[in-house]
């Protein structure tokens, strides 16, 4: 047994919302309380002093793509000032490369560089591995000669539909690929194998742990699924993970019998993931009417209500709730269409309300807006979303943004929320997107001090209960996790006394970490050698 005493525990229980010390046997919460009660009780207890120090339950991040995420984490960091570091990173990475691997990287901008990159300047620090570097935008990448000649690139080949080789004056390809142009050389690539999957999500998993993240749900597929598996064969798996599945498995799921919740309180089954539209970026979210400047531009729906209503009673049938991806206001409503049958569909065959969920809700229409909590569903919503995307929104769907990332009126309506981060497109630094939540504003301080529509912030409170309670309630396991009670699993974070969420500034958010993470009762992570016992 373990007592943690002296600490300021923030349990989200709200019977006991503040406490000192918690004992804890094994994985479980035995008790709550005051040190005073529990110390003579529990004689034989490893005793922990806090320190005075802040305990929250362990932060879960209700949307990341873990596999994209960890293999990010490996690639090289080419966000530099300067091309000249960018290329010495590359070395760095060439002299502990085997032969032949592939080096990659990510997140140049040629615009911070002042001129386009060269397959020749790569070369000189990396003649023999093929080297691939993607730019920030995702729209262009920077290849040396010896992808390039894997790839089959010369002056002859011809530029993809969409696409653009860069070429030189004699019309030999320069290294810098745009567009589908990038798939020439990204499809030569080998995919990474289960094992370097694995081995990059354990790594990942330690940076998450710091970040103060004990779950993730998982949007990542079968690769994602599988290396899941094999850490927690290997008994390596130490973060709770729900596992969505894509709705192109929805028959085999029906025929296997697989269920929500199937596996254990480490890995489990989650529910089938659709998708309704595109985003708001290419502008193709689903939207009643058009986008501002664009006429007959209305995004594009991939499905209408009845369709996935279709995919839901059979996900039903098998205990399987749906999560359906939906940005535009047209595309939310019909899913709102597609969950009202499927509500009704439970009753009339006496099944479980199942928790099904909408990712993003980015925008809403009025008249749809009472409607998830009205049927329970939850609005699994990225606060740091809201504020990366507030220029678009502003831009072109004008008005209609007042019901962008609605987070307190969806609570208003008593919808339940499950936040998160959509990693890799975000960081999944979880107190970033409390930041956002609570406050509308980005890191920079934009767009003002009151925030982007000031109205949805969130009190702390309730974006905490984003990050614990809402995602424990969508995984159908708010009866043990999500709070600091007794007979909850014990995975909590701690934080320096200095760093209290309910009461420092804002944006102190910005840089506030766990100083050790608890999961399952055992200490995972740890900054601090001497805890003072
Ligand atoms: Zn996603």
């Amino acid at each position: 047994m373990k007592l943690l005493y002296n600490a300021l525990i923030y349990t989200q229980d709200p019977l006991h919302p503040t406490e000192s010390a918690i004992l804890i046997d094994r994985e479980r919460i035995v008790a709550v309380g005051e040190a005073n009660n529990l110390l003579p009780q529990y004689p034989n207890a490893e005793k922990q002093n806090m320190g005075g120090r802040i305990i929250l339950p362990g932060l879960t991040d209700a949307h990341l793509h873990l596999k994209h995420y960890s293999l990010g984490l490996q690639k090289i960091d080419c966000e530099t000032d300067t091309k000249e570091e960018c290329l010495r990173r590359v070395a760095e990475r060439i002299e502990k490369a085997k032969p032949g691997e592939w080096i990659l990287g990510h997140g140049w901008n040629q615009n911070v560089w002042g001129n386009w990159p060269t397959a020749a300047e790569l070369d000189v620090v990396a003649p023999n591995n093929p080297v691939y570097l993607t730019a920030k935008s995702l729209h262009a990448s920077w290849a040396n000669t010896a992808a390039l000649k894997l790839a089959t690139i010369t002056a002859q080949t011809s530029d993809p539909h969409n696409g653009r080789i860069q070429r030189d004056a004699k019309g030999n390809a320069t290294g810098v690929l745009l567009e589908s142009a990038m798939e020439l050389v990204g499809h030569t690539i080998p995919e990474p194998t289960l094992h370097e999957i694995a081995s990059a999500m354990e790594k990942a998993q330690a940076i998450l742990w710091k970040m103060g993240l004990t779950g993730v749900h998982d949007f990542d597929r079968r690769d994602s699924f599988m290396a899941l598996q094999q850490l927690h064969g290997q008994g390596k798996l130490k973060l709770r993970v729900l596992k969505n599945l894509p709705v192109e498995l929805l028959d085999q799921a029906h025929a296997l019998g697989l269920g929500a919740g199937f596996g254990d309180d480490w890995l489990r089954i989650g529910s089938i993931k659709a998708f309704m539209d595109g985003a708001l970026g290419p502008h193709t979210a689903a939207m009643f009417q058009p986008y501002i400047g664009e006429e007959s531009n209305r995004g594009i729906l991939n499905m209408d209500g009845e369709e996935l209503f279709e995919h839901g009673r059979k996900a039903a049938q098998v205990g399987l709730a749906m999560t359906v991806h939906a940005i535009g206001d047209r595309a939310n409503h019909e899913v709102l269409n597609a969950y009202e049958q499927l509500r009704n569909y439970e009753k009339e065959n006496h099944l479980p309300a199942l928790r099904h969920r909408i990712e993003h809700v980015q925008v809403i229409h009025p008249d749809d807006v009472a409607r998830l909590g009205k049927m329970n569903i939850i609005a699994s919503m990225q606060p740091i979303h809201a504020t990366s995307d507030m220029l678009m929104a502003d831009a072109f769907w004008g008005e209609r943004s007042r019901l962008a990332y609605a987070m307190k009126t969806q609570l208003g309506y008593g919808a339940r929320l499950a936040l998160g981060s959509d990693a890799p497109v975000e960081s999944p630094n979880p107190f970033r997107g409390i930041h956002a939540a609570v406050t509308r504003r980005r890191a920079d301080g934009s767009p003002s001090v009151e925030g982007w529509y000031p109205e949805q912030r969130l009190s702390m409170a309730e974006a905490l209960e984003g990050y614990t309670l809402g995602p424990a309630y969508a995984a159908n396991m708010e009866s043990r996790l999500g709070r600091l009670a007794p007979n909850y699993l014990a995975d909590l974070i701690v934080l320096e006394a200095s760093q209290d969420p309910f009461t420092c500034n804002a944006d102190d958010l910005l840089t506030m970490q766990s100083s050790a993470t608890m999961v399952g009762g055992e200490w995972v992570y740890t900054s601090v050698t001497e805890n003072g016992a």
